[in-house]
């Protein structure tokens, strides 16, 4: 499959990953864990698009099957015009210089027994993009661009705080120039304080690299100053994905005002009421039959447990996928 001439760095079509669940061991039937189940999904150059669920909805998964960290079960994902599920191992791996991810838990993400210039330099090394003295300028610039002072470069992991292991991660991700980065709930362990400054971090660079993110985060407040678009997951769908100012100022998937409701907000003037979900996400191996969040929704209706609605554009920009919008377009 290739899309020549597009304006999208990623399309991904359809992408599903299906994993046979581990229950079920005395069946003959083995329940089918439906992680990631049919998403559409393109990203353009220069973008950052949030995507945004619970814990267990599968974004996660999606990330990683994007980048063929997991193998996905069936799909496309076209990267520059290319379906990267058709590559080969060496084709694979020379374009994993083009797509990085940053990962939730920094500290695991590093080797705690080497130091963090050769944790940095090593993907200079496995691409061969610098060697001797060259490499060790760049480790220096490398360190500097992401705020640590360059006498660090011969610590261990173990040596710095959560905020500053994040940077290191920063620091390795975009040591390759990559075009496309995965940010798996990349400040979601830091505190506060700590977060706005990673935050601003990966903005500033993204601006000065020309950098393409895909942001993914259990919390619509982190991705609202990041974010140009977001897309909202709930159990292996996208169920809404607008513009980012017009999410927060129309919400139309209940699933979407309902985590919008949970950010504290600070405006006296507004209505806004929070709204409080009944029970956990559903297990994902049985999902709810029609519309997966039927069994947690204030409007469901009779057909919401027969039918599954699909994703329907709603305005410029706005799609979503709830039969509440379904006779108005
Ligand atoms: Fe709620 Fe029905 Fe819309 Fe699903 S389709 S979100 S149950 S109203």
């Amino acid at each position: 499959m290739t899309v020549s001439g597009s304006q999208y760095l990623l399309q991904v079509k359809n992408l599903k990953k299906h994993y046979a669940s581990k229950s079920g061991f005395l069946s003959r039937v083995k329940p089918v864990v439906k992680a990631v189940d049919g998403i559409d999904l393109d990203i353009r150059k220069g973008e950052i698009l949030g995507l945004v669920g619970e814990s267990g909805c599968g974004k996660s998964t999606l990330g990683r099957s994007i980048l063929r960290l997991i193998e996905p079960t069936s799909g496309n994902v076209v990267f520059e015009g290319r379906d990267i599920l058709s590559c080969n191992r060496e084709e694979m791996r020379l374009l994993r210089k083009e797509m990085q991810i940053i990962f939730q838990d920094s500290g695991a993400a590093l080797n705690p027994r080497i130091t963090i210039g050769e944790i940095i330099g090593a993907p200079l090394d496995i691409f061969g993009l610098a060697k001797e003295e060259e490499k060790e300028r760049r480790i220096i610039e490398l360190l500097e661009l992401v705020g640590l002072n360059k006498d660090y470069v011969n610590r261990f992991p173990h040596e710095f705080s959560g905020g500053q292991k994040q940077r290191i991660g920063i620091a390795r991700a975009i040591a390759v120039q990559p075009k496309l980065i995965v940010c798996d709930e990349p400040v979601s362990a830091l505190d506060v304080s700590v977060r706005a400054q990673i935050l601003n971090l990966m903005k500033k660079l993204k601006n000065q690299f020309e950098l393409t993110y895909l942001f993914i985060s259990h919390d619509l407040s982190v991705v609202h100053h990041l974010c140009d678009r977001i897309a909202v997951m709930y159990l292996g769908k996208i169920v809404e994905i607008a513009d980012r100012d017009e999410l927060y100022r129309n919400p139309s998937h209940p699933y979407t005002k309902t985590l919008l409701s949970a950010i504290p907000n600070l405006d006296p003037e507004s209505k806004r009421e929070r709204i409080v979900l009944e029970g956990d996400v559903p297990n994902p191996s049985s999902p709810p039959s029609g519309c997966h969040f039927h069994t947690r929704c204030p409007y469901r209706m009779e057909r919401c447990s027969v039918d599954a609605p699909s994703l329907q554009r709603i305005g410029d920009h706005h799609s979503v996928s709830c039969h509440l919008f379904d006779d108005q377009h």
